[in-house]
């Protein structure tokens, strides 16, 4: 039977210029690869009477309720530093919004076809990107990091092209707290549009930040938010990659997962794009972007506000400090690795062993996952850590030993573009359990099986 989704979608309720309603564009042979049983139940989904082929049939488009009325949302964006006033989603279209037992979520396929906002593209996803979002995305879950969360795979059927040739074409749906980014802003802000801000602000403020009492109060939680966020990104060693201001979810989850990764050897100045070629959005680099992508949000909003000279003084303020905000941040996310209560001495102790690491190009994940090997590498800090007396259960239940290892990927990818998604499924299985080492999962790659940058063509 069709599952039934009680759609309550209240983005509808703004004007026609917050977005365009359209139909998905159906797909030959729509083939269920995975579905998150876990999270339909906790979004209160009742899935026990449906079957696969109706999953794939509503996860693929092919079979839209009559109770959705399924849309593209409009937003602006600064890429790599330029801004383009018009994006939009290209590829993707939103079934609707769900009340759950935790709050309001959106569902949207990712790749369901071309929408008002494709310009040269095709609408479409492939099965690698598609595949690799739903395992990045599972494993920030899994490591309790704020993340959009995929809720199904359909393989189409269809064959897409893309750089690397024909490929197999997939949909991802997933689920956001919402999908109102930076960008979405700057669309208005650039019109001019100060009743569209108004009511995007107001929205924004009920549906995510209801403490706020104006946009300014709205800034700084936001704000905080990403400050905390980007912190937790960088305990783990991960890479968005593409940290442009329509990839920035003003909820602050994780989202928009493209040549994104997990740092293997540990190097601040590590880049995974391969058209990022500044290293604008390098690993260490994440928390100045912030910044800079948060100093466009505050510039949007400045709009709202009655006195332009007084909002411009205020925001400037609050800016000011996302520097000091983040430096906290980091600090509490990077002394539990220690096992150590936050300080200067924890501060200066984490500061230093990653410089060390940085040196021998050690690995991430294995270095802090295994503190105690220490000693052997690097025998002074190692000395300096155990005189600070910390605590091994501590720093053992927050150092992850599996994460989403870009080689690995790269093993499930070309399985499942052959038709092979066993690989797939084991690997989901273990980023599941992020502190139980697996041999499978923990190595590092072998130097045959590097792969420095992963590409855009999605
Ligand atoms: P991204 O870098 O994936 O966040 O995408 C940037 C913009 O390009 C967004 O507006 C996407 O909707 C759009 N886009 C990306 N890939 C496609 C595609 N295959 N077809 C149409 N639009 C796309
Ligand atoms: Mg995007």
């Amino acid at each position: 039977m069709p599952l039934n989704i009680p759609f309550d979608t209240t983005y509808l309720s703004l004007p026609a210029r917050f977005y365009s309603k359209l139909d998905a564009d159906p797909v030959s042979a729509p083939h269920l690869i995975v579905f998150n049983y876990t999270l339909a139940a906790k979004l209160g989904l009742d899935t026990s009477e449906m079957s696969d082929e109706d999953a794939a049939n509503l996860f693929s488009g092919n079979d839209i309720p009559s109770n959705a009325t399924p849309f593209a949302q409009v937003y602006a964006g600064h890429q790599f530093g330029g801004f383009s006033p018009e994006l939009g989603d290209g590829r993707a279209l939103h079934l609707g919004e769900l009340t759950t037992p935790t709050g309001r979520v959106d569902i949207q396929l990712k790749g369901s076809g071309p929408t008002p906002y494709s310009r040269n593209g095709d609408g479409r996803a492939w099965v690698g990107p598609v595949l690799r979002e739903y395992l990045m995305s599972c494993a920030m879950h899994a490591l309790d990091i704020p993340t959009t969360q995929a809720l199904a795979v359909v393989k189409t059927g269809d064959f897409i092209g893309r750089e690397q040739g024909r490929l197999p074409g997939a949909i991802l749906t997933r689920i956001a707290s919402s999908h109102i980014r930076v960008g979405t802003f700057q669309y208005f802000a650039a019109q001019r549009d100060v009743d569209a801000l108004k009511l995007l602000t107001n929205y924004t403020i009920d549906r995510h930040y209801p403490d706020a009492k104006d946009p300014l109060q709205l800034f700084e939680m936001v704000m905080q938010k990403h400050a905390t966020l980007i912190a937790k990104w960088m305990s783990v060693g991960f890479i968005h990659g593409v940290m442009n201001t329509d990839n920035v979810a003003v909820a602050a989850e994780t989202i928009d997962y493209g040549p994104c990764a997990f740092m293997d050897s540990y190097h601040p100045d590590t880049v995974f794009s391969s058209i990022d070629r500044q290293g604008r959005y390098a690993y260490s680099n994440q928390g100045p972007i912030t910044h800079w992508n948060l100093a466009q949000f505050a510039t949007s909003l400045v709009q709202v506000m009655p006195d332009t000279n007084k909002a411009i003084e205020d925001f400037t303020t609050r800016l000011n400090n996302f520097p000091n905000m983040f430096d906290y941040e980091w600090a509490k996310a990077f002394a539990p690795k220690l096992g150590l209560p936050q300080n200067d001495v924890t501060t200066e102790l984490a500061k230093g062993l990653l410089a060390q690491m940085a040196n021998a190009s050690a690995d991430f994940t294995n270095t802090f996952s295994a503190l105690d090997k220490t000693s052997a590498t690097y025998p002074d800090w190692h000395a300096e850590w155990r005189a600070a007396k910390p605590d091994d259960a501590l720093w053992r239940n927050t150092n992850p030993s599996v994460i989403p290892r870009t080689h690995k990927i790269e093993q499930v990818i070309t399985s499942a573009t052959d038709g092979n998604f066993a690989p797939f499924h084991a690997m989901l299985a273990a980023l599941q359990h992020p502190f139980t080492p697996n041999a499978g999962y923990s190595l590092p790659p072998k130097e045959s099986e590097k792969i420095h940058q992963t590409f855009c063509g999605t």
